[in-house]
């Protein structure tokens, strides 16, 4: 049998796609799994839709689905796959929004938890002088802003895009413009409750139970299925003034965004990105923006060149108008952007964080959300994105991109090391993010392959002029690059994986440890 008795983490490796042995037959498990007590159900049928995700380019199809009703069900499917030992061969994935980008929420002929059926309790919210919501994994953070504006509060920390779920981006990290001032999402989070690989529910947080809390916040879906987090909230601002400004020359840019994150008393928001040549309507997606003064809109022209554009956003209340108005004059007086160049637009909170959704609404309609996405993000240490800026921006990207491509600085003052997030040794990190979109069917620049490319020239460069940068959102197919990723992490990591999913159960489509090798 190619089964061992025990399994050994350390030994693994890993292959392009995820091996099943061939002995395996997902039929003679499933009726078990049938006879499970539950309050949700398992479909066995119809499941395609769980091997897609937002990247569109791995498909694996699970055995089953889990619409689980209850935490109970979701501890007990996992405890019965965990007591049928090694030899299942039978993994899990919870799948939150399915907006991965290589599969890391698929299971191939195992069992994926559709996160989002799990509403067992609505969104509370407590207020107070620490106010916080408790909120299930598989909720949405659109959700939660609804709920959380109905008492006048919201969390701290974001992501661009809202119809993401909680589970999903506290096992990334929830990287915003708010980051630089709060830290990222990981960072706003007071307790978990967590259903380990070996089907124990457990509530954890920084003074209960702290290795497991750590371990599962950034930690890739590895050690638990996040089934509630209690999230940290604050005021929430009626309105927004929405500034954008451009630069020709990106080390003034870079130097203004870091100036910008140094003080508390800076925008609430900061972000940017770069505009290479942008044409057509799948570069331009992030860009729901609709300024004020459409003359100075129209002397945005970037044909040609390589500009950068600083997005910085400032909360305000309509009483505070006066005093809003003569802090955005003193900040953007501090900073050497094209004159000509102000864009600036007040909208309301909620319009604001949920900008992106309606350009996904306009993509929709041209058919084109649902097409392939090989997006590639980086974080690149301060001393080095000028470097990485001239190379890849003035090089490699060379005239063309394929969508966004977003960059800005974070200070790592309010992230917590002992998470398992992995970034760049410094303080001041870049969020570099290619959100590349392939025309499908093309083979030109605009296709796949060639995005995918034009990736993996980037990934060699950083490699090759050792620029200490990691990936976020990681995805790697040997187990060698894994450990690079993590670096010192690594052992850490392996050991957590040992305590709390010693059987490699847990978020298989991650590809970093296999089951029962
Ligand atoms: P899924 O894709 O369903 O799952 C992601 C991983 O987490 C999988 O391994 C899965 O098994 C695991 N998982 C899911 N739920 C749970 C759970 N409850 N417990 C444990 N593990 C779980 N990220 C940012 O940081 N900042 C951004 O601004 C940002 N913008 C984005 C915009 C768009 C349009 C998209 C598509 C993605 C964006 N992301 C951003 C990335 C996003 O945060 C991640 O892809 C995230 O994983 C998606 O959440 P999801 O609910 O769809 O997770």
């Amino acid at each position: 049998s190619c089964i061992p008795d025990r399994i050994d983490l350390s030994s693994n490796h890993l292959e392009a796609t995820p091996p099943i042995p061939s002995h395996f037959n997902s039929s003679n498990i499933l009726p078990s799994l049938k006879k499970l007590c539950l309050d949700g159900y398992f479909s066995f049928e119809n499941n395609q839709y769980a091997a897609r995700d937002f990247g569109n380019t791995h498909h694996f199809l699970p055995s089953a689905v889990l619409h689980p009703k209850s935490v109970s069900d979701i501890s007990s499917t996992i405890k019965h796959i965990f007591d049928m030992g090694p030899g299942s061969q039978l993994t899990v994935a919870a799948r939150g929004h399915g907006h991965s980008l290589q599969g890391q929420a698929q299971a191939h002929q195992g069992v994926v938890i559709n996160m989002e059926s799990l509403q067992e309790q609505e969104i509370q919210i407590y207020t107070g002088e620490q106010p916080y919501a408790d909120v299930s994994g598989g909720q949405l953070w659109i959700n939660i802003l609804h709920e959380t504006l109905r008492y006048g509060l919201a969390p701290k920390s974001w992501t661009d895009y809202l119809y993401l779920t909680v589970g999903g981006t506290l096992s990334n990290a929830g990287i915003s413009g708010q980051a630089f001032k709060h830290g990222p999402q990981i960072s706003n989070v007071y307790q978990l409750e967590v259903v380990t690989g070996k089907g124990e529910v457990v509530t954890c947080s920084e003074n209960q139970n702290a290795d497991l809390f750590y371990a599962v916040l950034g930690g890739l879906g590895q050690f638990g299925i996040i089934t509630r987090a209690r999230i940290s909230l604050e005021p929430a601002p009626k309105m927004i003034k929405w500034i954008r400004v451009l630069y020709s020359d990106f080390s003034s840019f870079s130097k203004d965004q870091e100036h910008l994150i140094s003080s508390q008393d800076s925008f609430n928001y900061i972000e940017g990105f770069v505009i290479i040549n942008r044409t057509g309507l799948l570069n331009t997606w992030r860009s729901s923006f609709d300024p004020k003064d459409p003359i100075r809109a129209s002397q945005f022209n970037s044909e040609g060149r390589t500009l950068y554009c600083l997005e910085m956003a400032l909360y305000f209340s309509p009483n505070e108008v006066d005093s809003v108005n003569k802090k955005l004059e003193r900040l953007l007086s501090e900073l050497s952007y094209i004159h000509s160049t102000l864009f600036l637009s007040e909208v309301s909170y909620l319009e604001f964080l949920n900008r992106v959704h309606f350009s996904e609404r306009k993509l929709r309609q041209k058919g084109l959300w649902e097409i392939p996405h090989p997006w590639l993000n980086l974080l690149v240490p301060k001393s080095k994105i000028n470097q990485f800026a001239e190379e890849v921006f003035g090089n490699i990207l060379n005239y063309s991109s394929n969508g966004p491509i977003l960059i800005y600085p974070v200070n790592k003052s309010k992230w917590n090391n002992k998470t398992s997030l992995v970034t760049p040794d410094e303080d001041i990190v870049y969020l570099v993010a290619f959100l590349s979109s392939a025309t499908p069917f093309s083979t030109g620049k605009d296709g796949l392959e060639n995005i995918l490319t034009q990736n993996k020239r980037i990934l060699e460069y950083c490699a090759e002029a050792r620029l200490g940068t990691k990936q976020y959102l990681p995805h790697y197919s040997t187990q060698e690059e894994w450990r690079a990723h993590f670096g010192p992490k690594w052992k850490a990591f392996q050991q957590r994986k040992l305590a709390y999913d010693p059987l490699a159960i847990l978020a298989p489509g991650q590809r970093i440890f296999q089951k029962a090798i």
